[in-house]
């Protein structure tokens, strides 16, 4: 399991994910002394990429085999993990930088256990990008065809974003909400306007059934 979700080096802005880096660098290298000198500085300090990390960085590449850049990246992090010198700790703290670098999950209206799991990102991307909430959860919620619809259950597995004016896919936001959720592999099919993208590798395509000039249905795998 890769954790890192970037390069560590001189210049990048300091992290937890540096801190947990070392931490795993410290213990690749079996360096006791360093690691009490690196305990008792401050997290500022433990945090940030600077020369003494370089160092550290080039003695585990060597250790490792790889060309000593004085870098943290996905080959050394590779090599350490193989060694076993990512612990817990070294691993939270790569996971707790990742978690804040996410973008922020959006509340539906009806609240998130309106909404399965699955698509909060996708519903996210789309409040994100201005558009409205037109709706998660409806029991009454059919097709045209008169089957009941992913959003008659509970949590549903459809969300509707509105827009206006309503242009259908000549609307410009909706139209980027749209290509944006599309393709996503949690997804089954997105309409908006007179077209529908399924992930059955057709890709975009016409839509003929209407109705969906003001809002993007979106439906998730089940
Ligand atoms: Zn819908």
């Amino acid at each position: 399991m890769l954790t890192l979700t970037r390069t560590l080096k001189q210049g990048v802005t300091p992290g937890k994910d540096v801190e947990g880096f070392t931490r795993a660098m410290l213990r690749y290298l079996h360096d006791g002394r360093n690691w009490t000198a690196f305990y008792a500085s401050l997290p500022v300090v433990r945090r940030r990429w600077g020369p003494a990390k370089v160092t550290l960085a080039k003695r585990a590449a060597a250790k490792a085999k790889l060309p000593q850049y004085g870098v943290g990246g996905p080959a050394l992090e590779k090599a350490m993990r193989a060694a076993g010198a990512f612990d817990a700790r070294a691993n939270r703290l790569l996971d707790e930088y990742a978690d804040g670098i996410k973008p922020k999950l959006v509340e539906p209206n009806q609240g998130f256990q309106s909404l399965h799991q699955s698509l909060w990102e996708a519903y996210s991307i789309g409040r994100r990008g201005g558009l409205s909430d037109l709706g998660t959860f409806n029991p009454d919620s059919r097709l045209p065809s008169g089957r009941a619809s992913d959003h008659s259950v509970y949590p549903a597995y459809a969300f509707d974003l509105g827009f206006d004016p309503d242009t259908g896919w000549a609307n410009e936001p909706a139209r980027r909400v749209a290509l944006a959720i599309a393709g996503r592999p949690e997804i089954e099919y997105v309409i908006l306007g007179n077209r529908i993208w399924t992930n059955d590798g057709r890709g975009w395509h016409s839509y003929t059934a209407g109705n969906h000039a003001n809002h993007i249905h979106c439906s998730g795998v089940r």
